[in-house]
């Protein structure tokens, strides 16, 4: 006999009748003792009603108390991910950068300054020459550098008094190399230059008036400060959802320090230098040498945001969030290049960290960056539908042309350096004690170093330029699948238990992976 079935139009009116929803609340999914750890393979997301475009998800979040950012990516203070060309084009496209500390005090200053004083389109370090340089100098630097506008300027200084401009159409058909440039150049009384603080549209429209090739910035002393170039006028991208301080408009600049003595004078260089927030930067957060910095650097710069961490526990974030930290960065050796857990018996997987901390810290208002071991977009949709506001990346980003080291072959790849802060290559770059690597991992006063990371390779992922966009539009549309309109949203909607999750076994994971082709390309993005 064939039973009757339900009347259609009644489905919605069924489902009311069901106690609970499909699927797990994050509280059923991740809260078990007995169970084990959880890392972000091992559970999906159910997916959820859509009734907007992927386009109108807003990805805002916060930072730090005071930080928020229009998108929640943050790059990793380690020596072959984070300098300033990272953390400018990270701050550009809505994330930012934590500029790392394996280097000197004087040395990552400079970095922040330079981050904190760019200017999207504008070329802040111009080659300069003085006026002495021949035609056969400046034909030889235009062999070597692959562009001939070169200002002149006293004793061949930048910033420096301008003296004039050499440009290709100087010297392409002069004959008598051994020239100086002073006899050819445009001199100063005879260039339309710009006055520092102009806006990159009000230099494009003079260049595009004066119809030549270069302008040249100056300031009240007629000392260079930089320069626009024609050939960027098409080129000059937009970047609507860069991070910028309201009041200076500048580029918002992150750094990591550790938390020896000596660390203290490197602040002061940093703060110096315009930095915005602090990262103190240890792999086991919870110690009195951390607790007494960051106690410090609340008292001494009241104004700066202090990350601290990283921490896995409760018992860890309590002790930090006690002491008055501004943000916390969560991961113990889950980062692809880390071999803690192994060798050190410590750590925790991280979705179970995650959760455990953010849900701990968002009691007292305290933003949470997941750290480590994100792979993929659908990482960074699983950190936060656990309570973080942000990602830290290191693998992500590595390899990527804003990434420091330069790219070499191996096996027809094209590659860049990728290592642990903790591997004994990381730990041994400066060969001194209190490299701020050691001090990471405690390591300063140690005769044998102990490793815990490695020093690998990683595959050229192109510029960030199109792969934070990448990750931006992916995760847009990942909170579509989901039926949520913010990450904001995300994380409510997941801790009020509407965002349902299921476990993945490990025939799951193979399923939800690619499987029975001969062969296929994995292309990420166009
Ligand atoms: P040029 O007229 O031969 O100097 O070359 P173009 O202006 O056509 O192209 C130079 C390209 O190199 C532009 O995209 C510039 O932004 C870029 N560039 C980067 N640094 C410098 C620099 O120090 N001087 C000059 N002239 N160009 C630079
Ligand atoms: P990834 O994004 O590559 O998975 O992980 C990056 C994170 O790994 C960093 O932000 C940092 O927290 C952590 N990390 C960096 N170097 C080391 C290391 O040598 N050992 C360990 N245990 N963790 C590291």
């Amino acid at each position: 006999m064939v039973a009757t079935k339900r009347d259609y139009r009644t489905a919605l009116e069924y489902l009311e009748t069901f106690k609970k929803k499909d699927g797990l609340s994050v509280s059923e999914l991740m809260d078990s003792d007995v169970r084990g750890g959880l890392t972000y393979n091992d559970f999906l997301v159910l997916p959820g009603f859509v009734d907007f475009p992927a386009s109108s998800v807003h990805l805002q979040t916060k930072l730090t108390k005071k930080i928020t950012l229009n998108t929640p990516f943050v790059s990793s203070p380690m020596d072959t991910v984070t300098e300033s060309e990272m953390a400018i084009y990270m701050a550009l496209n809505g994330g930012i950068g934590i500029i790392h500390h394996n280097c000197t005090p004087e040395e990552q200053a400079a970095m922040v300054k330079k981050v904190k004083s760019f200017e999207n389109g504008f070329i802040n370090a111009p080659v300069v020459i003085p006026p002495e340089t021949t035609v056969a100098e400046v034909k030889a630097m235009k062999e070597q550098l692959g562009f001939s506008g070169f200002p002149v300027t006293e004793n061949g200084t930048f910033p420096g008094k301008l003296l004039g401009l050499v440009t290709s159409r100087d010297v392409q058909f002069l004959e008598d190399d051994s020239v100086a440039v002073s006899d050819i150049m445009t001199k100063f009384a005879d260039l339309t230059t710009g006055h520092k603080g102009i806006t990159l549209s009000e230099g494009n429209q003079i260049l595009r008036d004066i119809k030549k090739g270069k302008l040249l910035i100056i300031d009240d002393n007629n000392n260079l400060v930089s320069m626009l170039s024609r050939t960027d006028l098409m080129k000059n991208e937009n970047y609507p959802l860069a991070s910028k301080s309201a009041t200076t408009k500048q580029l918002l600049c992150g750094a990591a320090i550790g938390t020896l003595p000596t660390d203290r004078e490197r602040l002061s260089l940093l703060v110096e230098a315009g930095l915005d927030v602090v990262v103190i930067d240890s792999s086991q957060g919870n110690s009195i040498f951390q607790i007494e910095m960051l106690e410090w650097i609340k008292k001494t710069y009241p104004n700066l945001e202090v990350i601290a961490g990283n921490v896995a526990t409760r018992e860890q974030a309590a002790n930090l969030i006690q002491h008055g930290c501004d943000g916390l960065r969560i991961g113990m050796g889950t980062g692809s290049i880390c071999i803690t857990q192994e060798v050190m018996a410590c750590g925790r997987p991280q979705a179970s960290a995650v959760y455990n901390v953010c849900k701990f810290a968002e009691e007292f208002g305290v933003p949470c960056i997941a750290d480590g071991g994100i792979q993929n977009i659908g990482h960074i949709t699983k950190a936060v539908a656990l309570g973080a506001s942000c990602v830290m990346m290191g693998g992500m980003l590595a390899g990527t042309t804003e990434s420091p080291g330069d790219y070499f072959y191996r096996d027809g790849k094209r590659l860049k350096v990728y290592r642990g802060m903790g591997s004994i290559d990381a730990m041994q770059k400066t060969g001194k004690k209190g490299n701020a690597s050691t001090s990471r991992y405690f390591s300063e006063s140690d005769k044998v170093l102990v490793a815990q990371g490695v020093s690998g390779a990683v595959v050229d992922k192109g510029s960030i330029n199109k792969f934070l966009p990448y990750l931006y539009n992916g995760l847009q549309h990942s909170c579509q699948d989901i039926g949520v309109k913010s990450l904001i949203a995300l994380k409510e909607e997941s801790a009020k238990g509407n965002v349902r999750f299921e476990y993945r076994t490990a025939s799951a994971q193979l399923e939800g992976g690619v499987h029975d082709l001969h062969s296929y390309e994995k292309r990420l993005h166009n």
